[in-house]
């Protein structure tokens, strides 16, 4: 069953015209009615935005049926749509620039906690690549005399945000970062790329010198029937990223064994650190090491490159190599106790190095 959104602690936004005075006689405006109120889900979280109309205050004023509103308020999400334009832009700047997939999307999403589904996260792609395209043909223009001398070199990329539902593909041009088609098919078979996809890439009438797409089996044919003999490469992201998905299990597992281990050995440290006296120097010293144990602790990893469970083992070799110091200058009496790394991260990751801590001894 659905749950209904908690909206008691959500912050309201009023918008107002910009105006506060009549056009036509001067006198000033009065607020009229509510000309809309809904939540919006913008970068900076869940609002409740509420549109306020105003009108001249004067009612024999001839314009006093006018009702002034708010432009900024027009301009916080497309009509219809509870997803700001700030989250729309980003999700389509994480996908098409930063080259993330949905998976990545979603993740970078929940870290900011915006309750925003795999599914929304594709309508809002599909809603910035109809206006991004809305502009694109100005912008074929423009660089129409790079095409007719260079041609074209196009990626094909298909997405669905869950097995079996439809499919939202896009062509772009691959050296300008240019969208050409973007279209939401119900199948993804080969004739249907062809004719949705690829027929309006050729009606543009430049040369299409190469084509780049992940090695999905009807793209593949598409591509033969529709543009043959065109030199057709898999794309090196979709394979560092199929590549790299065994490593970054692998790191996974390792940091869910890491964090288990140390948080178990850190509750009876974290016991006798909470009833240590303040005006002791080695307490602070000593709370300062739990935080960034913390902050260590809870750091996620991103595939294919950004492995936790690595950067985790790491940050704990730092700081293990930081406490040895401090013991040696002057001895931390009871971290002494508590402080080994798990025995079976040594067996599993030996050679892990290159660890430095700065002059002053602290840890970043
Ligand atoms: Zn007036």
């Amino acid at each position: 069953m659905r749950k209904a959104k908690d909206n008691s602690r959500i912050s309201k936004r009023y918008y107002r015209p910009s105006t506060t005075t009549c056009p036509q006689c001067g006198a000033p405006l009065r607020r009229r009615s509510t000309l809309w109120r809904k939540y919006v889900i913008t970068l900076d979280g869940r609002l409740h935005t509420i549109n306020l109309g105003y009108s001249c205050s004067r009612p024999r004023c001839s314009k006093a049926k006018v009702v002034y509103r708010s432009q900024e308020a027009d301009r916080v999400c497309l009509k219809g749509s509870s997803f700001g334009f700030d989250l729309m832009v980003q999700i389509g700047w994480w996908r098409f620039w930063d080259h993330r997939t949905l998976d990545e999307i979603a993740a970078l999403l929940q870290a900011k906690q915006l309750p925003v589904s795999r599914r929304h996260i594709l309508n809002l792609i599909g809603d910035f690549l109809a206006l991004l395209r809305a502009a694109q043909s100005a912008k074929i223009e423009t660089h129409r005399a790079y095409f007719q001398r260079h041609g074209m070199v196009i990626s094909i990329d298909g997405m669905e945000p869950d097995q079996g539902d439809e499919m939202l593909f896009i062509v772009r041009e691959a050296n300008l970062d240019l969208t050409l088609v973007a279209e939401t098919l119900y199948s993804s078979r080969a004739d249907l790329i062809s004719a949705r996809l690829l027929t309006p890439v050729k009606a543009l009438g430049f040369r299409v010198r190469a084509v780049i797409s992940d090695a999905d089996k009807n793209i593949r044919r598409a591509v033969t029937t529709s543009l043959p003999g065109r030199p057709h490469q898999a794309c090196q992201v979709h394979c560092l990223c199929e590549a790299g998905q065994p490593i970054f299990d692998a790191d996974r597992a390792l940091k869910t064994d890491l964090r288990r281990d140390i948080r178990a050995q850190w509750r009876p440290f974290g016991r006798q650190l909470s009833q240590a006296s303040a005006d002791d120097p080695q307490t602070a010293v000593l709370t300062d090491y739990a935080e960034v144990l913390r902050d260590a602790l809870r750091a996620d990893g991103l595939s294919p490159f950004e492995l936790a469970g690595l950067a985790l083992y790491a940050k704990l070799e730092r700081m293990e190599t930081s406490l040895r110091r401090c013991q040696k200058k002057r001895g931390t009496r009871f971290w002494r106790s508590y402080w080994t790394l798990p025995r079976f991260v040594t067996s599993i990751a030996p050679s892990i190095s290159g660890s430095t801590i700065n002059a002053t001894g602290s840890l970043n």
